[in-house]
């Protein structure tokens, strides 16, 4: 065991303007890998959302106002504190999340101070440009924060991807309110408490709890200028309806995904291969945007790489996200258990064959759902059009280029796909033809670098996070002019 999930003392507060406050209405917080009780959590009250607007309305202009090195300087300080405190934000991650102790040790605590440190580094390298006018006049263009910053962000990797916003959000100069998810709401709390301790001046970090309807107040508060968004598609077109309702605010949105493994017959390796395919739909056990969730393989290796995939399957060990042998943790919680099951059921109630798993396993108390591998089905199956979050793999054979290119293209999502392919031109006019944000090729995954933009096209966002793009989203643009007598 990694660590002893009764020895956690996660902290249940919310962090309004530099204090520690209680929300109000209790709501229970479990964990998934033993369906338990953590601890209950006080949400946010409507006054308290405000409040925390409020807090970082009169927090942002002097935080904007300072030098752009200082404000570099203290986000590195609060990253050294992030990396001192490592452990301690890991167990708080992995008690009420899927995400396995020794991962988060590995990668997300270093993405959350790296990225605090990457995006410190952009506050005093973007300026503006003297634009050509006539000689009697003078005008350039200067960048400014938004002001306040509304953050929404999932339970899958609930430190990483609520950093892919705080932190290129606070270099830029804006104060930040944060919404982490109801079921994942601690590490965020003790990350508003290091900023603290780290200098940021009280009111530009906030974080509030609680569910959909304590977004939704944020997002259509007055006082908030930009929002900031990662979950399901859904969720989605609610956050932008809910910002042109209230004052056309902007919003960027991170959403959900379908993946493609578009692979050729001449990809090469195929234990490698397997390998990779089975790794991209059981990281997280599914619980992934980028999952690689459609295998569309070219029928003639595509029987003995699937043989392969499924014995890679098997090997998996399910446990608790502290358990020092797993690597496949536990699904969420039984309402998402459900949802891959009942897609799975209907699925081969629809003609598909479950070449293997296809079904939920109690483990320790904790539910889990088996690798599974579907294949035989329509290209409108519902195993190929929803997002399943679940380790579920949908097979789909083709025989010729456009056909695979036709299939890897999904008709809503466009979040990431790979391509497999030994010849270099094949691999590159897929990458041209596939409609996607990312594009992998003969590669899967997301590298911990902070410098790629990563976001959908189609129903799978709008915006980048990470890269250049990812901190400039966090600026808007003015023209002065000046008239020379
Ligand atoms: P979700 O249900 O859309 O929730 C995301 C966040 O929005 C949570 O904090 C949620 O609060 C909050 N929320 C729900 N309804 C809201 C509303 N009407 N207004 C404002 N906030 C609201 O998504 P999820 O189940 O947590 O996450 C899984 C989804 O996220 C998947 O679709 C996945 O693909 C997507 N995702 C995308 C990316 C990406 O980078 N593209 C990365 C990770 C995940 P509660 O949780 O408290 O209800």
């Amino acid at each position: 065991m990694y660590f002893d999930p009764d020895l956690v003392n996660p902290p249940t507060h919310l962090i309004i303007g530099g204090e520690r406050c209680a929300g109000v209405t209790l709501n229970d917080v479990h964990s998934p890998s033993r369906h338990a009780l953590v601890r209950p959590v006080g949400w946010a009250s409507d006054a308290q959302v405000d409040q925390a607007v409020q807090s970082a309305r009169l927090a942002a202009p002097g935080w904007a106002a300072l030098a752009p090195r200082e404000r570099a300087g203290l986000l590195a300080r609060f990253a050294d504190l992030v990396d001192a405190h490592a452990e301690e934000l890991a167990r708080l991650e992995s008690l009420v999340s899927a995400r396995i102790y020794s991962e988060v040790i590995a990668r997300d605590v270093k993405v959350v101070s790296g990225v605090l440190r990457y995006f410190g580094e952009f506050a005093d390298k973007i300026d503006g440009a003297v634009t050509p006018t006539p000689r009697n006049s003078l005008s350039f263009t200067v960048h400014e924060p938004h002001g306040v910053v509304a953050a929404i962000s999932p339970w899958n990797f609930p430190m990483i991807l609520s950093s892919w916003k705080f932190a290129p959000a606070l270099a830029a100069g804006n104060a930040v309110v944060l919404k982490p998810s109801e079921l994942t709401p601690f590490s965020a709390t003790r990350l508003a408490e290091l900023a603290l301790e780290a200098g940021l001046p009280a009111g530009v970090f906030n974080v509030i709890h609680g569910d959909g309807a304590v977004g939704d107040a944020l997002v259509r508060h007055r006082g908030v200028d930009y929002v900031t968004f990662t979950g399901s598609s859904a969720t989605g077109a609610r956050i932008m309806a809910a910002a042109a309702e209230t004052g056309l605010k902007q919003v960027s949105l991170e959403l959900g995904g379908k993946g493609p493994q578009l692979v050729f017959d001449d990809a090469g390796d195929l234990d490698r291969l397997a390998a990779m395919i089975a790794r991209g739909i059981t990281y997280n056990s599914g619980q992934v945007c980028f999952a690689g969730s459609r295998l569309v393989v070219q029928r003639g290796i595509a029987d003995r790489l699937t043989a392969k995939i499924a014995e890679t399957m098997h090997g998996l060990q399910f446990g608790e996200t502290w358990n020092t042998a797993a690597n496949m943790p536990p699904i969420i919680n039984e309402r998402q258990i459900a949802r891959i099951d009942s897609i799975v059921q209907a699925s081969v109630a629809e003609g598909a064959k479950v070449v293997c798993g296809g079904e939920r396993i109690a483990h320790d108390g904790a539910s889990f759902f088996a690798p599974t591998m579907l294949s035989g089905m329509a290209p409108d199956s519902i195993a190929i059009r929803e997002e399943i979050f679940g380790p579920v793999l949908a097979v789909q054979e083709f025989d010729s280029f456009d056909e695979g290119v036709a299939l890897a293209n999904h008709a809503e999502y466009g979040l990431t796909a790979s391509v497999h392919t030994r010849d270099i031109s094949q691999a590159f006019k897929a990458a041209q033809a596939i409609e996607s944000g990312t594009v992998w090729i003969n590669d899967w995954g997301r590298r911990t670098d902070f410098t790629a933009p990563f976001g959908g096209y189609k129903r799978s966002g709008l915006g980048k996070d990470m890269g250049r793009p990812g901190f400039e989203k966090y600026l808007k643009s003015k023209a002065i002019w000046l008239e020379i007598e």
